[in-house]
């Protein structure tokens, strides 16, 4: 394979591949943009099928790192790092501790977070050999599970596009239908109903089902059901690649926002999304509340919650802001969140070629 080819293609700065043979660490680090601050993204640990598949997923979403920080409004770049490996039976302390250090040998233009494989308290670890890292346990000054943060941000951004459809913020006695009732998607039910919404849901699992209809007396409806639903807004809260060819013909909502990466199959369903007269809230823009919580911790002051979820609320700002670039330029609101965020780094990431006394 041509590496060069391929991080030139997407204009890569910088991929590091850590190995170790004594406790079998092999992981990839790649940094995608540091224009507007350093690279920040989690560390997947994955039993990938092929170091080819692992490269592949590694630079895709460190990219879509750079575009999640850039268009939240925060001075962090895109990176993201892949352990190859099972998690259940390949991580040991010292792996995670050997990957630490490479973690710490980039300097801080990487920092890195949890994700899919990975825990808080491998991260607890993970600061035993670098300052680089978020997401710690709390009781060791980090932010903890971000899944909160998450679903906060996916309830302004759903106040924003209610504003926009509506022209007003108020949420009550609108129906939602939230399919996926995990982490986020708990946390997110349980704001709607606050907010005296009336909310249906959805979950391959029927423990997480039987739970949260318990918890929040809400009503439930089968997966496959759940997209087809009439209702005010769709929340896709559990895989990507949901609205495609086949469910965006039998949507019959208003409007989507969720917090599930890669919620488009592919590239025609924005336009397809667009034509159905259906609002797509962009799932970086709308799912930016946990990065935004995490990024508090490096701060000068420490992570301080209060602070944190008053930078998660402008989530309402930028996704008003993208949609109202999309209707102002005729281009579809992921076209339009791609562009806040490429204006961005371009504007922002410039002024950074102004010199100043620190040399910095
Ligand atoms: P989770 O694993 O806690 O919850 C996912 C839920 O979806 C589970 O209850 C699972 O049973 C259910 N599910 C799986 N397949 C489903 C299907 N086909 N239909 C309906 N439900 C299904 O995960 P989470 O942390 O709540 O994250 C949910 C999504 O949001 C993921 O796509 C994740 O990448 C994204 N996300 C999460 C965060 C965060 O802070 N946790 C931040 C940004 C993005």
């Amino acid at each position: 394979m041509d590496v060069f080819e391929r991080i030139g293609g997407d204009d890569y700065e910088q991929v590091v591949y850590c190995h170790d043979r004594p406790t079998g660490l092999r992981a990839i680090i790649a940094v995608h943009s540091t224009a507007l601050g350093p690279a920040l993204g989690g560390t997947r640990f994955y039993p990938y099928a092929t170091e080819a598949d692992a490269l592949e997923d590694v630079l895709r979403l460190s990219r879509g790192m750079t575009y999640k920080s850039a268009a939240a409004g925060l001075d962090l770049g895109g990176g993201k790092a892949v352990i190859l490996g099972d998690p259940g039976t390949d991580k040991t302390e010292a792996l995670m501790r050997a990957y630490a250090r490479y973690v710490d040998a980039v300097g801080g233009r990487y920092i890195t977070a949890e994700d899919v494989g990975t825990t808080q308290a491998d991260m607890d670890l993970i600061r035993r050999e670098t300052q680089w890292v978020t997401g710690v346990s709390r009781a060791l000054g980090g932010s903890g599970d971000p899944s909160a943060a998450t679903a906060y941000g996916v309830l302004h951004a759903m106040k924003a596009v209610a504003k926009w459809l509506w022209d007003d913020t108020t949420l009550a006695g609108r129906h939602v239908v939230v399919s996926g009732v995990g982490k986020v998607g708990s946390n997110l039910t349980r704001h709607l109903v606050e907010e005296r919404v009336q909310v249906t849901l959805a979950d391959v699992n029927p423990a997480a089902v039987a739970q949260a209809v318990k918890d929040f007396g809400v009503e439930a409806v089968a997966v496959e059901k759940a997209h087809a639903l009439a209702c005010d807004m769709f929340s896709p809260c559990a895989l990507g690649g949901v609205l495609n060819a086949t469910t965006i013909p039998e949507l019959r909502c208003q409007a989507v926002v969720g917090c599930a990466n890669n919620q488009l199959a592919d590239t025609t369903s924005a336009l397809a999304l667009a034509d159905a007269g259906i609002v797509y809230a962009p799932d970086f823009v709308v799912n930016a509340g946990g990065v935004i919580n995490i990024a508090e911790e490096l701060g000068q002051a420490g992570y301080h919650r209060e602070r944190a979820y008053a930078a998660v609320r402008r989530i309402f700002d930028t996704t008003t802001t993208v949609l109202a670039t999309a209707a102002a330029e005729g281009i579809t609101t992921a076209a339009a969140a791609d562009r806040v965020a490429e204006r961005r780094i371009a504007e922002v990431g410039r002024i950074r070629l102004i010199r100043t006394p620190g040399g910095n």
